[in-house]
This record gives C-alpha cells, structure tokens and sequence, in this order.
C-alpha cells in the first residue's frame, strides 16, 4: 500500500472502467495505491469488435505482466497489405511479425476488445470496481477532490481520473461541455468465423490464412481485415465517408444491404466477404479538437476523455493504456506532491495525445486523394515506450487551469 507521509494510502478514484481505465487502475495497484473504479454500465464489458493493439500498447501489456497471457489470445499478422479497392491488385506490402519486433522492441497483435479487456480487468480486485455507477460530476476540494454519481453518492479521493470516454463528464466538468465533431466518417464492425469463409479464397486476389492484415483503400473509405484469436476470426472493419449521417449516437444497428450498398463497384472477392455477416453496427465516428489541458489541481483526464481521435491510425486504445501507465508511474514518483505529479502528467502527455489526434485526421483525409500518398510516419507512434520514458521534472512549471 502507497503511505503519504501522514501515514495513510493515497486513495485514487477512477471514473470509466475501459482499456483506459483499467490499465491506471491495474498500474496503480501495482504500485501499492488504493484504487476504485466507478463505471456507469451494469455490467462490466466492451464492444464485440476487434482491436489493433500496436507496438506502443504491447510495452504496457508487457510491464503489467500480461504478455504471455495476451499473446495466446490474440493474432499476429506477419505481413500488411493494401490493395486497390476495385481491381484488389496490391498498392504496398510490408512486413510486420519480426519486423516489428526489430524496429519497435514489440510485436504487433490483433485481439478481440473483451480479451484485453478481461485480462487487464485480472489485475483489479473485483470488489474494488463499482458498476452501476454514473458519474454526474466532480470537483476539486481543499484538500482533495470528490466524484458526485447520479444516484446522489459522493465519493472522495486524493486523486479523481476521468477515463470515462468521448462523452467524458469528467471532462465537461473541468473545461466545458463543448459537442463532439462528427468526421464525416461512418464504419460498420464485423466478426465472423474464418472456417466459414474458405469458399471464399477463390474470390479474393489475397490468401486467408488468418496472417495477413488487408486494407482495401478505396477514395470513399477504406475496408481492413484481421484475423483474431489466432486466426479463429476475422474481423472486418468498413470505412466509408459520409456527408449524410451525424448522429451523435455510439453504434445503431444496421442493415448487411445498406452496407453492402455503400460499397457497391468494390471488388466482388471483398463485397463476398461482407456478404457473409449476419449483423453489422453502425459507427458514426467522432472526435474532439485537442485539448490545451488534460489537468485541474487533483483531477486529471486520461484516454478518450482527453484526445478522441479518428480510428485511422488505430492508436486511440493503445495511447489510452499508455496514459494509464504514465499517470501510475508520476503519481509515484510524486507520491507526496501528487498535484504537481498530475501537472508534469499533462506536460508531458499532451502534446503526445495532440499530435496524435491530428495525425489521425490527416490520414482520413490523404486516404482520400486519388492515388493515396504513402501513410504519414508511425515510427515516433510506435517506438515509444511508456514504461521507460524519462519522466518529466515535477514542479517544473504549474499548470494553469480552470477549476
Ligand atoms: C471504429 C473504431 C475502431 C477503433 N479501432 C482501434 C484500434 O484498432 N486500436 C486502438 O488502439 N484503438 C482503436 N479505437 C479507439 C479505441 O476504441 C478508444 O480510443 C478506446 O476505447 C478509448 O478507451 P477509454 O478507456 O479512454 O474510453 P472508453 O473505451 O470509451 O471507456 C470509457 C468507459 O467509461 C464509462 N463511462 C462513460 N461515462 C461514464 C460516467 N459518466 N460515469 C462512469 N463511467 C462512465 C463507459 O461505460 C466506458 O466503460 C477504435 C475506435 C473506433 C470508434
């Protein structure tokens, strides 16, 4: 357990208990800090869809001690390739397996959200992690801060993490509601079963051996597959611009012929493919402009409530877990003075989140030119290392925020 010098723990209260939150919640318990979790969902959970976890997130994975576990769950393509959206003939390739291993100092995996879900929540006492429990709002204190839920509670802290999504309450409280932007981009997610799509190898231009990561780029959208659980599964994600759907809603369900239809004059081998799927969500996908400060006195911003971004790079899951790790390892090193550690937490995060977030909208937009530039550099993305990143000095500077 994390003593202050008064003797007592260091009582850390998270609010949303996703990739994100998780990974502070199972870092800081790492770390000897007493943690809870406040999530507003009944149940504990994540979305059926699959998750490309980058080189970047698997250094987290590894420092937390689940890497072993990970890698038996999950899929690794040994080999990335991007073919014209109509004739599917191969616009690049590049290797990944080994090839990440050698350039970044980790592999590059595919798993399912629950898997990775489900092991960091391993790392969590149950009891410690309150479901049912809708954050309304906080605020800082004297000496402390207070998460207020909507069933009237109030919860006290030390320190209050908002990993509480897109929508972040957490974040509305400190720096304003401000709406989320729609990106003109709509996706559908889809899971099925590889044994089930055999028959369809003779369609396609590409093998499924459950290795390849596919990117169908097309200047309407773009389509990926990746295989899953050791190549059990595809997971399929559809991409397409749109102009006509802004709907704030997360996902709605959606009919497999209005997909289809968005994709009609694509290659019949990928459209056979889509084909396939029994059900499809609908994403409308949003972001938010970067935000100037992640951190107010003991309150701070971590994952989606920080840097939404577009899901262009793949990097919004991966980036989260490693907030996580980086606000453990300041609150312990500034296990006395924990606002000036939230305050070199955002010096030294923010501008990491920012550029990332950019990033991502200018890939959504060069995917779109006719023919696409090659992708924007990702070395600076997935060669960092969260666990062992020099930490920034604290109280170098104070953070100048609203409260
Ligand atoms: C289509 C799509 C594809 C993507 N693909 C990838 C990918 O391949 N790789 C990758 O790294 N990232 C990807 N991302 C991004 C990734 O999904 C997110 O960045 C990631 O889930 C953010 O994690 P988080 O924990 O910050 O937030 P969330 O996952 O949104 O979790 C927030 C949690 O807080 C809870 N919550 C919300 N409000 C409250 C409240 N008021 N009180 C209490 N609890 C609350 C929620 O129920 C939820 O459990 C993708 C995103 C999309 C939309």
């Amino acid at each position: 357990m994390r003593i202050l010098n008064n003797g007592r723990a260091l009582r850390v209260v998270i609010v949303g208990a996703g990739i994100g939150g998780l990974t502070a919640a199972a870092a800081l318990h790492q770390r000897g800090f007493e943690v809870s979790v406040y999530e507003r969902a009944a149940q504990l959970g994540e979305v059926g869809a699959g998750l490309q976890v980058g080189p970047n997130a698997v250094k987290v994975i590894r420092a937390l001690g689940l890497e072993a576990q990970f890698v038996k769950l999950a899929a690794e393509p040994q080999m990335r390739l991007s073919l014209k959206w109509d004739d599917g003939t191969i616009r690049a390739q590049e290797p990944y397996g080994d090839s990440m291993q050698e350039r970044f100092g980790a592999r590059y995996y595919m798993a399912h959200r629950a898997d990775l879900h489900g092991l960091l929540r391993s790392l969590v006492a149950e009891n410690t992690i309150h479901t049912g429990a809708e954050c309304a709002s906080v605020e800082n204190l004297q000496q402390g801060a207070v998460v207020r839920l909507a069933d009237g509670r109030e919860v006290e802290a030390d320190i209050v993490i908002g990993a509480d999504g897109i929508h972040s309450v957490v974040r509305a409280a400190l720096f304003g509601k401000g709406e989320a932007r729609f990106t003109n981009q709509i996706c559908w997610r889809i899971i099925l079963p590889m044994q089930e799509l055999h028959d369809a190898a003779d369609k396609l231009p590409i093998r499924l051996t459950g290795n390849e990561y596919t990117g169908w780029l097309g200047p309407t959208g773009h389509v990926l597959f990746y295989p899953l659980r050791g190549g059990e599964l595809l997971n399929i994600f559809a991409g397409r611009v749109s102009n006509e759907w802004a709907d704030e809603t997360w996902a709605v369900p959606s009919d497999i012929d209005e997909m289809l239809e968005a994709y009609a004059g694509w290659h019949p081998g990928m459209l056979h493919i889509l084909s396939r799927a029994r059900e499809a969500f609908k994403w409308g996908i949003h972001d938010r402009q970067p935000l100037e400060h992640w951190v107010a006195g003991r309150i701070a911003l971590l994952g989606d409530a920080a840097h939404p971004m577009m899901p262009t790079l793949a990097q919004g899951g991966a980036i989260s877990m490693e907030d996580g790790y980086a606000i453990a390892r300041y609150l312990d090193e500034g296990r006395d003075n924990p606002v000036e550690a939230l305050a070199a937490y955002e010096r030294d995060r923010q501008p990491r989140g920012a550029r990332m977030q950019l990033q991502a909208r200018q890939q959504f937009l060069n995917n779109q030119l006719v023919p696409p530039p090659p992708p924007l550099p990702v070395d600076w993305i997935y060669g960092y290392d969260a666990v062992t990143s020099e930490l920034r000095p604290l109280g170098a500077q104070t953070n100048v925020a609203p409260t």
